[in-house]
């Protein structure tokens, strides 16, 4: 039976109707009705680029000892420690928190990149779960690498992001870590692998100047170009990052139509820079790398940060997320007009009163629908001190 969904009228009177998970004209004959008369119907907030696995960090991850000085010794001695750590159950509990978090604060779509070196095959299927269970809209991947074991980790990697079949709320994108921990190789092959699975390249980009150095030492004008020559640019691939890119870079990855993330709060707390030359492509969503998928959060971040580095391309950078998320979903528009995704919260003085995602409510009056908050956050709290374990013994 095809679902169908009528919502509002709000207090601007508008009303939606979803069928089948698109937004149509009207709605089926015996449609669930979804009454907002004090609320106002917004699209869902987009998180275009973030890591589930990191989900468990602010339940009491040791800090990095000894403290940090720059970019490749916080990946060092905290996320590529974390990630050899995780395992199934970690990852599940991580997951599941990060996802339920997410769509009480109003966002219904998230774009993962995964990596858990001790963990690769089936790790995208413990997300996937996750996802399905909560019923969220997502792009997966696993972040493909050489860093740890070779060539053959990364086969692997691209062997894991394929191995995603796609359902009504979940599309696999191909991933790779970042330019500077893979060969040319495996740039090609996963470009290859997009090409044949008709999707496109998730990856980190000029996060930290050492991308960009490593490219040159390559042979290459940095990493866009380097992978525009391995054929790796691919439309709709999704370029976490950006900082150290120049406007002709951000221009070059907006022609062959990929799409850059920003990531505000990830970028400030990392000290890697401002990505002053993001306004050179229309292409820029928002992203949290990692943080909590709270978009609103994230967007306070993004207008405080931008204000000061006379950023005046900011606003449309949340928005730009829905656009990201309906090409890759097929849909026709990015709004809450006909043939539009059914994705979309509705908002009570600002506050999430519902959402909604591929016409089911997910949350109603604020709750979970089937699940409960507080359990998920001890379940989280309780396999977390497992994993601080399991990371202290990683060598
Ligand atoms: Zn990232």
């Amino acid at each position: 039976m095809i679902e169908s969904l009528t919502i509002g009228p709000d207090k601007t009177g508008r009303v939606v109707a979803i069928t089948g998970g698109r937004i149509v004209a009207e709605p089926l004959a015996g449609a669930e009705m979804l009454a907002c008369p004090d609320g106002v119907i917004e699209t869902g907030a987009v998180c275009a680029h973030t890591h589930l696995y990191s989900a468990l960090s602010p339940y009491g991850m040791p800090a990095p000892q000894p403290e940090p000085l720059n970019f490749l010794q916080i990946l060092e001695r905290t996320w590529w420690r974390l990630d050899r750590a995780i395992d199934a159950e970690t990852l599940s509990a991580a997951a599941r928190l990060y996802v339920a978090e997410a769509l009480i604060s109003g966002t219904t779509a998230l774009v993962d990149h995964h990596e858990s070196p001790t963990f690769i095959e089936g790790s995208l299927g413990v997300l996937a779960e996750a996802c399905e269970a909560f019923g969220i809209r997502a792009l997966l991947c696993y972040g493909a690498t050489e860093r740890n074991f070779g060539a053959a980790e990364a086969k692997r990697g691209l062997a894991e992001s394929a191995r995603i079949t796609s359902g009504p709320r979940i599309r696999s994108l191909i991933g790779l870590h970042a330019g500077f921990t893979v060969s040319d190789d495996t740039i090609k092959a996963a470009a290859d692998l997009a090409q044949r699975r008709g999707t496109a390249i998730h990856i980190h980009v000029a996060e930290d100047i050492e991308d960009v150095e490593d490219a040159r030492r390559r042979g290459y004008a940095g990493p866009i170009e380097r992978m525009e020559s391995l054929g790796a640019l691919v439309p709709g691939s999704v370029l976490a990052h950006g900082v150290h890119l120049s406007a002709e870079e951000v221009a070059l990855a907006a022609k062959h139509k990929c799409w850059l993330v920003q990531n505000p709060r990830s970028n400030l707390r990392n000290r890697v820079g401002y990505p002053y030359e993001l306004w050179a492509s229309p292409r820029v969503a928002l992203g949290t790398d990692g943080w909590p998928a709270n978009m609103t959060d994230e967007q306070r971040a993004l207008l405080q940060l931008a204000a000061m580095h006379s950023d005046d391309g900011a606003e449309k950078r949340l928005p730009a997320g829905n656009q990201l998320i309906a090409e890759h979903f097929g849909a026709a528009t990015a709004g809450l007009e006909r043939g539009g995704l059914g994705d979309l919260v509705i908002r009570v003085d600002g506050a999430v009163r519902h959402v909604v995602v591929d016409g089911r409510v997910v949350v109603r009056d604020g709750a979970l629908a089937g699940h409960d908050i507080e359990a998920i956050r001890a379940e989280a709290k309780a396999v977390s001190s497992r994993l601080w374990d399991r990371m202290a013994r990683v060598a």
